[in-house]
């Protein structure tokens, strides 16, 4: 079975101005789209052609001959999970099961923006940085160029591309800007605590 790119959860507009469509239409329909076309030549008649994608990741993680596997494979499936983590309208405080887990977490809302914005910032080159759920806490972290928690065991509940094509036609070099304009109007709450869900429950 094919590796299918999944369709946008919104209009390539419809996060303007904070992403703008020029934006997602290049991020979602060639950079996004590239690794969708690369990992199904990549795996085309291998035994890996018939596994899901979680699957090719866990399988190819840390295996030195099968580096550009892994990277593609991993690259569609942060970029489908980033595209799900935002929506119009988006951003600012939490609201059900998560917010109650940030603040047990993290301390305060304020200190977990703190964490994932700095996260996002200090990551040096390409990454990503992370909202992750590790023995039910939760948790921030970064990873580098594909890298993604699904690899190291951890459920991810929200991420921040921080690859420079995902803010620097709209942002330039103002990669602090672009996670704030994240934070405070672009994450979808619902998708987390969708994320979450039982596991996160009391
Ligand atoms: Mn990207």
């Amino acid at each position: 079975m094919a590796i299918v790119i999944p369709s946008l959860p919104y209009a390539e507009d419809a996060l303007a101005p904070h992403i703008s469509a020029t934006t997602l239409e290049f991020h979602y329909g060639k950079h996004h789209n590239a690794y969708v076309v690369n990992i199904n030549k990549l795996i085309e008649g291998t035994d890996l052609a018939s596994e899901d994608l979680e699957s090719i990741i866990n399988k190819t993680a840390g295996d030195d001959s099968k580096t550009a596997i892994f990277n593609n494979a991993a690259q569609v499936w942060n970029h489908s999970f980033y595209w799900q983590c935002m929506k119009p309208n988006g951003g600012g405080l939490p609201t059900g099961d998560v917010a109650e887990k940030i603040d047990a977490a993290f301390g305060s809302y304020e200190k977990f923006i703190e964490q994932i914005k700095t996260a996002g910032t200090v990551q040096f080159g390409s990454g990503w940085a992370w909202l992750v759920l590790k023995d039910e806490q939760l948790q921030v972290m970064k990873t580098s160029n594909a890298d993604t928690p699904i690899a190291h065991g951890l459920k991810p509940l929200l991420t921040v591309d921080v690859w420079e094509h995902a803010y620097y036609l709209d942002y330039q070099n103002r990669r602090p800007d672009y996670l704030s304009a994240f934070v405070e109007n672009l994450i979808n709450w619902d998708f987390v605590n969708s994320c979450l869900g039982t596991s996160g429950r009391k």
